[in-house]
């Protein structure tokens, strides 16, 4: 059995398509989703992830800027920008691009957006949404992994999901979003003894560690689904994921490939998270 392959590539061209006619029309109404990314330093990878973001923008036809700030700004400047930007009516949407340098709190920049322009889902108000299951902004990546099981109609209530990874960007809120649609969900990490033996009893398996290659078929259920979130850099530059795609698709029955997996599906929600940020935000004015 060879597994089905599952393109966010793909999916995501489907989904960027619906939304720039839905910002053709927002815009014929005088709403125009603005989306503003903070940069920080000049990081190589957070520079791609950044540019990818905003020609994903473009695309779509949804205003963008990007702030481009030196590695010395003080975390009381990062503040006193957000704050700035919160107050700015014609932002909808703010986003920090992390990591950010080390003499910089994370945590309270994170805090400091405004949980309505939060579209990255980060804040703690919208993680507590999360959990609770009430209606809110969800978490890039994880929202893309949902999106992508949804599109490909792969049952999730019932299944056992075992999630590689507790970050709280990635593996701690899939498996959340996993539990609010009834999975039943295991969590691994490095402190975890059996993993083995916990992956190979999985029906849905999200693999979010960032060490290549790291799951082969030995650990995979005949006909399993299987999410690579990791990117990880070979040394001949090539970019790869954390599962062995050659051996694991042989037997799993769906497989997310690295690159044109998950990564722009990650995109794709934060323009969705923007368009919501700005609906909500001009029916409340
Ligand atoms: P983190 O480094 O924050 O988390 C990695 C997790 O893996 C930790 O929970 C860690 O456990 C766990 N882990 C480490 N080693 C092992 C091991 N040997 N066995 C089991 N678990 C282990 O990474 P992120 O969650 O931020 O990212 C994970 C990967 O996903 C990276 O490659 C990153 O580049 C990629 N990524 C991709 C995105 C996309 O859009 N495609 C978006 C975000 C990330 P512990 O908690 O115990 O330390």
């Amino acid at each position: 059995m060879s597994a089905e392959i599952i393109y966010g590539d793909q999916l995501s061209q489907t989904l960027r398509d619906q939304m720039k006619t839905e910002l053709a029309n927002l815009k014929k109404k005088g709403i125009h989703p603005k989306l503003t990314v903070i940069l920080i330093g000049d990081h190589p990878a957070s520079r791609s992830y950044v540019s990818g973001k905003q020609k994903a923008a473009e695309y779509i036809g949804m205003d963008s800027e990007l702030l481009q700030l030196s590695s010395e700004t003080t975390e009381e400047e990062l503040l006193s920008l957000i704050y700035e930007l919160n107050q700015d009516d014609s932002v909808n949407g703010i986003l920090v691009q992390l990591p950010l340098p080390t003499h910089i709190n994370e945590q309270r920049v994170i805090e400091a957006i405004s949980p309505i322009k939060d579209v990255d889902g980060f804040h703690p108000i919208n993680i507590g949404k999360m959990m609770t299951n009430q209606e809110t902004f969800l978490p890039c990546t994880p929202y893309g992994i949902l999106t992508m099981l949804q599109m490909n109609k792969i049952d999730i209530a019932g299944k056992h999901a075992v999630v590689i990874g507790r970050s709280n960007i990635v593996g701690k809120p899939v498996g959340q979003l996993l539990l609010n649609e009834n999975a039943t969900v295991t969590y691994c990490h490095s402190r975890t003894t059996n993993m083995k033996e916990l992956v190979q009893a999985a029906d849905i398996v999200i693999v979010a560690v960032g060490r290549a290659n790291m799951i082969d078929a030995s650990y995979i259920k005949e006909g399993a689904v299987v999410i690579d979130v990791g990117i990880n850099r070979l040394e001949d530059g090539t970019l790869t994921g954390d599962v062995d795609f050659d051996s694991v698709k042989e037997k799993a029955g769906y497989l997310t490939p690295v690159p044109k997996g998950v990564g722009p599906m990650t995109i794709t929600m934060l323009l969705k998270n923007t368009i919501k940020a700005a609906l909500n935000q001009c029916s409340h004015e």
